[in-house]
């Protein structure tokens, strides 16, 4: 029931005492977006007034907006490799951050094959919190009764590794499910999971799954939500259900934990409460071996309100599969925009349709500045020099790129996400995300761009070079059909010598070796986490680039200006070059990858 109305909020009359506090808060940040930006970035300045990277470009301990924007340039990750790297082998000085670097968060994003590394600071771990805790204060007042059940999110933590000089470099969310923040949360009845934490905290990436679907499946009345950070994440449980329904029913018939599941504390917690359950046992066997899944969620899950997914930027290509499992009954709720760098903001509306999800950037998080993107014009140039502006002063229908100044030492940062105002709350502008610059294809966290595709193919083709062969010309594709998905390459090959021409064997070697080229995000997601399936390359017949070119040209592309597109997903273009295909080849082993980064 609602609380009384003198606490009620503009955003809706909130669930209970702790959510109006919460909605207040986003009222006043909202309100005073302007007088919020400007304290953080003194507060930023002033605190770091003497570290070296400050000192550098002569800020002499000035805290305003203008003598900043004059002094400092914007930057990209690689411009700050240097310092990140003098942080990583130990130097411990005073370098970006006046508070001690207190590990590092490997992005997705990321440089010359690794992980970009992140450095950030304790206390940035209270700012991340406080932008979860405003998340269900919001949901509430959408989604009536949460309080009555559980939440069934598949959460995982990832391999963490140390630098050189002896900091943990490990990505943000297994930061934080490993902080206190996270293990000693106090209960709270609307944000109660199915999975215990030592499902979540187990590092080996089958049994975390199987014990956290095993848990959702025991509870499967008490779910009111569920969901995974991306839509990839959901999409792969219930293909870990299609694999492993028998085994899991058959410890539910029996109220055993399968032998597979070696990790002590699961072990131990789970040893307690497994009771056989037989008649839960035949459901899941009844339902999961039905040929037809679609719907299956809301099969198992009947009481699901919603799920809990990121179907938004790359990841909207999972909406038709997410829709099929649920039955297209569910919502598909986006709750946050956030990065390894800095936590963003949250969806004020999470029941929107997936295609309206718009965040908005809570002002205290860090300074933000907002760099107009505009799109370049045939020759690659843009008209002017674009000034970037600040949180307020974004135009609505506008895209800009988005530059961050933290508390954890980056200043003027170029995050690399394009974003588009389509309203406003308050004073704070609300984005559509649009896309991430430079990305050709995405499954999972893995983002490739065209570089990093261009450099795979020459490697691949190298194999040809015996059978006199070359790729003429290619393009891609993310094939999200499969679970996981997979990349899907289409070559055009010349083969000077028929007679001669490159095997089936040699052909699914260069799916490898395309593999081995490609950065680490992409070769973990193959090896440890199984996010990815293996690469294909598909070879089309010869001329089958130049009806692409007619097709484009026909539908308006200029005859001069028609570049190939290195990345296919209108579905007619995928049609064509599927209908053009004589053989598929796929990756017959793993690329290499171990957790160590290889500088
Ligand atoms: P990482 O650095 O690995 O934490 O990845 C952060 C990036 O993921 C962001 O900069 C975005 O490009 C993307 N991202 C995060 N949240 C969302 C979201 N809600 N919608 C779309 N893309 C997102």
């Amino acid at each position: 029931m609602a609380v009384d109305s003198a606490l009620s909020s503009p955003l809706g009359p909130p669930a209970c005492e702790k959510d109006a506090k919460a909605l207040r808060f986003i009222e006043e940040m909202t309100r005073n977006a302007e007088a919020v930006q400007e304290k953080v970035l003194a507060e930023i300045l002033s605190r770091n007034a003497d570290v070296e990277y400050l000192k550098r470009y002569k800020l002499g301990g000035a805290t305003d907006r203008e003598t900043f924007k004059s002094k400092l340039p914007i930057i990209k990750y690689e411009d700050l490799q240097p310092e990140i790297q003098r942080i990583a082998n130990g130097d411990r000085s005073a370098i970006l951050s006046a508070h001690p670097i207190s590990e590092f968060l490997t992005s997705s994003g990321t440089s010359a094959g690794e992980r970009k590394l992140m450095p950030t600071i304790q206390e940035e771990l209270d700012r991340r919190q406080l932008l979860y805790s405003l998340l269900m204060p919001v949901m509430n007042l959408y989604v009536p009764g949460l309080d009555k059940g559980k939440a069934l999110y598949f959460l995982f933590v990832k391999s963490e590794t140390r630098t050189p000089g002896g900091l943990l470099a490990r990505p943000v969310l297994t930061s934080y499910y490993k902080s206190e923040h996270f293990k000693t949360r106090p209960y709270d009845p609307y944000n109660v999971y199915t999975s215990p934490n030592e499902a979540i905290l187990c590092a080996d990436s089958f049994q975390s799954m199987y014990v956290q679907m095993l848990c959702g499946l025991l509870e499967r009345e008490q779910v009111l939500r569920l969901g995974a950070v991306f839509a990839s994440g959901l999409l792969r449980a219930i293909r870990f259900l299609q694999l492993h329904w028998q085994a899991l029913a058959s410890d539910i018939e029996s109220g055993t934990l399968n032998q597979k599941i070696t990790d002590p504390s699961i072990k131990d917690c789970l040893g307690k409460t497994l009771k056989p359950n037989t008649e839960l046992a035949e459901f899941i066997r009844m339902e999961c071996s039905k040929e037809n899944w679609e719907g299956i969620i809301t099969r198992i899950w009947p009481n699901t309100k919603y799920l809990d997914v990121i179907v938004t930027g790359a990841m909207a290509q999972y909406i038709p599969t997410l829709d099929y499992y649920s039955g297209g009954k569910l919502p598909m709720a986006c709750t946050m925009y956030a990065s390894s760098e800095c936590y963003f903001g949250l969806n004020l509306n999470p029941i929107c349709r997936p295609s309206e999800v718009s965040y908005t950037i809570m002002p205290n998080m860090a300074y933000f500045e907002f760099l107009p993107h505009e799109p370049s014009d045939s020759f690659g140039l843009t008209s002017s020099d674009p000034q970037p502006v600040d949180l307020v002063d974004v135009e609505m229908g506008k895209e800009y790129e988005l530059v961050i100044t933290t508390y954890a030492g980056l200043y003027r940062y170029r995050v690399g996400d394009i974003l588009r105002v389509i309203g406003f709350h308050n004073s704070a502008p609300q984005f559509h995300f649009v896309r991430r610059k430079n990305v050709l294809l995405s499954i999972d966290a893995d983002k490739t761009d065209e570089a990093e595709l261009q450099n795979a193919i020459d490697n691949a083709s190298r194999l040809l070079r015996e059978f006199n062969t070359s790729v003429g010309e290619y393009t891609s594709y993310a094939n999200t059909k499969t679970i996981p998905g997979h990349y899907v390459i289409y070559w055009e090959l010349l083969i000077k010598d028929s007679a001669n021409s490159p095997t089936n064997e040699v052909l699914n070697q260069c799916c490898l070796a395309m593999e081995e080229c490609l950065n680490s995000v992409y070769r973990q997601g193959r090896v440890a986490d199984n996010s990815i399936g293996p690469l294909e390359i598909r070879v089309v017949r010869n001329g089958t680039f130049e009806e692409l070119m007619d097709y484009a040209i026909s539908r308006g592309a200029s005859i001069n200006q028609y570049k190939v597109p290195r990345c296919v997903n209108f579905t007619p273009i995928v049609e064509l070059l599927d209908s053009r295909t004589v053989s598929a080849h796929f990756s017959p082993a793993l690329p290499h990858w171990t957790p160590e980064r290889r500088r």
